[in-house]
């Protein structure tokens, strides 16, 4: 395994390059709860890490942690090599946006984003050119003289981002920066948060839960869940190559379908000859189907009745009920597929298949 492959996986420093940020061996406790228990991670200088996880696994506690807004009952914390377990959130040099509301209400824009400068004791002056540049940035030059109620939450959410990034802090933490954000600003935002921090090349750390906004944004996803680390690596790896059965089933819907390998990698799925990807076996195994390697016709595969068909756009996402459970498909979008309640066949499009994680 090569350095760069074994860190996607561990989430372990890169050899030769040193880390932004690390996590090492870190836990926090809260009474009988493990909110993270021995988190190792590493990211990357210039990198966007996602963490993703679902509620309650440990994300906005390790976010905490690094800000240096609470201690870990174990293990360190290291920005740009340097060991912070012990520094106070105001020397620790992150940049924070919140889920919402985080603006100062009495401020106007200009004076929020310029906020942490004026606690550097930065001059008048220059605290104002920096937030004009700042508010130029994130497309609220003729705004700065706005507040808070006055903006959207689109347009609060970018002055908090303004504000975050003023103080030029080495490491940029987001804490689900879009939560609060109705569907179309809030991939409008994530979109513009992805070029902001790229011509920045800032180090991220984007806490998130929705998992195709992780995929969507991040260089790499680490998926925590109940406080442990399941599995780091790029949005293609955690999707593709999930580790573990609570990865496949968290990034996406997957089918678990039976097969039996023959002949080392070849494979037969749903009446169809595909190639195993990974392990030679032979016999029977199960193996792991996004929706998107599925589709429907009149024959071949398994029978099935269509339960629910819902148009996403260019795929049409159709839960169909077999003799081997409930199966989504995602077909490509056609006025010929087949509607709720008709029959039809679900087979295998794809000529790759992986075994499901164990
Ligand atoms: P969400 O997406 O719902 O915000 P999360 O992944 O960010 O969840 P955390 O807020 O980190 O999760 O919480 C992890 C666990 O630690 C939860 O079980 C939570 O109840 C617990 N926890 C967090 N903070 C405290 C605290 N101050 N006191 C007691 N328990 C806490």
């Amino acid at each position: 395994m090569t350095a760069t492959s074994s860190a996607a996986t561990s989430g372990a420093a890169v050899q030769g390059e040193a880390a932004a940020v690390e996590f090492r061996g870190v836990s926090r406790v809260f009474g009988k709860t493990r909110a993270l228990d021995g988190l190792d991670l590493a990211l990357r200088p210039g990198e966007l890490l996602a963490l993703l996880g679902p509620s309650g696994c440990g994300k906005t506690t390790a976010l905490r942690l690094l800000a240096g807004f609470d201690t870990p009952s174990s293990g360190e914390i290291l920005i740009d090599g340097r060991d912070v377990t012990d520094t106070p959130a105001s020397k620790r040099d992150t940049g924070m946006v919140f889920q919402a509301y985080s603006l100062f209400p009495t401020m106007t824009a200009a004076d929020n984003v310029a906020f942490g400068l004026r606690m550097r004791r930065v001059a008048l002056s220059r605290r104002k050119a920096r937030a004009a540049e700042l508010l130029e940035l994130v497309g609220l030059g003729d705004r700065a003289g706005s507040y808070p109620h006055e903006l959207s939450g689109g347009q609060q959410q970018r002055v908090a981002l303004a504000r975050a990034l003023a103080v030029s802090p080495s490491v940029l933490l987001l804490d689900e920066p879009l939560s609060a954000l109705d569907a179309r600003v809030r991939v409008q935002l994530r979109d513009e948060i992805r070029r902001l921090q790229l011509a920045e090349g800032i180090t991220t750390l984007f806490v998130t839960h929705d998992q195709s906004e992780a995929l969507a944004v991040a260089d790499r996803v680490a998926v925590l869940n109940a406080g442990r680390m399941e599995q780091v690596g790029t949005p293609l790896e955690v999707y593709g190559s999930p580790s573990t059965t609570f990865v496949s089933e968290f990034v996406g819907v997957v089918n678990r379908l039976p097969a039996v390998a023959s002949s080392g990698r070849s494979v037969e799925v749903l009446g169809s000859r595909a190639q195993l990807d990974g392990d030679t076996l032979d016999g029977p195994l199960t193996v792991a189907v996004r929706p998107e390697a599925l589709t429907v016709g009149d024959s071949g595969g398994v029978a099935g009745t269509v339960l629910t068909s819902t148009f996403l756009g260019p795929v049409t996402r159709l839960v169909v009920t077999t003799e081997l459970g409930e199966l989504t498909v995602d077909a490509v979008s056609r006025d010929t597929l087949p509607v709720p309640g008709s029959t039809t066949h679900v087979q295998l499009d794809t000529t790759t298949v992986r075994p499901a994680p164990a």
